[in-house]
């Protein structure tokens, strides 16, 4: 992780959110500015050496967080998040505006919707097939912002994803993990068993 700033930070403003549990709740947020990417940071709370505190990092997903896709869990996951995030008193939610479809860009993102419907692909295959990692997306950006808010080592994390962890625990924190699973249905089903199979997420179902 790199220890000087490299960031620009503006915020925060209060964002009055309507939450899945029906109430509405103002969160802080800031604009994360780096030199390649940008991310929003919503907290809630006092989050500042809490080793209470809950974080979730969400990448990018236009289909999900604009549409309702239900291809993914991406929306469900959004939404979880924050709820969870007020329940529970703190936390943060840190968006990696720039981090589409696993990284890999709006362009390539909608090319491997495109091997899969065509092709039937699942999604580690479509990005193999079209010569992408797995999975791009880099944490280290994150790493500056979680040491910029402060966070206590031993925060929680909200994730199902085991590349998450391993990027907090190699960074000198010492997370617990809160798992993130909506159930399966015939929309998601694909999506979900590669991601269990194939990448290593840590979901529940058989
Ligand atoms: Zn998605």
């Amino acid at each position: 992780m790199k220890t000087t700033t490299s960031f620009e930070k503006l915020g925060p403003i209060k964002l009055p959110l309507a939450l899945k549990s029906g109430k509405v709740k103002d969160f802080n947020l800031f604009l994360y500015i780096f030199p390649k990417e940008n991310y929003h940071v919503l907290t809630y709370g006092e989050i500042s050496g809490n080793p209470n505190a809950l974080v979730r990092i969400e990448s990018a997903c236009t289909y999900a967080h604009l549409y309702s896709s239900q291809l993914c869990d991406c929306e469900w996951q959004l939404k979880e998040a924050l709820n969870k995030i007020e329940e529970n008193g703190a936390g943060v939610f840190i968006y990696a505006l720039d981090q589409h479809g696993r990284g890999v860009g709006l362009r390539n993102h909608i090319l491997v919707y495109m091997q899969e419907q065509t092709k039937g692909f699942d999604t580690v295959d479509a990005h193999k097939s079209l010569g992408l990692d797995v999975d791009a997306r880099h944490y280290d950006d994150v790493g500056e912002i979680i040491m910029d808010l402060k966070m206590d080592k031993k925060l929680r994390i909200l994730t199902n994803n085991p590349r998450r962890l391993d990027f907090l625990t190699k960074n000198a924190f010492n997370p617990t993990r809160v798992p993130l699973e909506t159930t399966l249905n015939k929309y998601n089903e694909r999506e979900l068993r590669t991601k269990k199979e194939k990448m290593g997420h840590l979901f529940s179902f058989k």
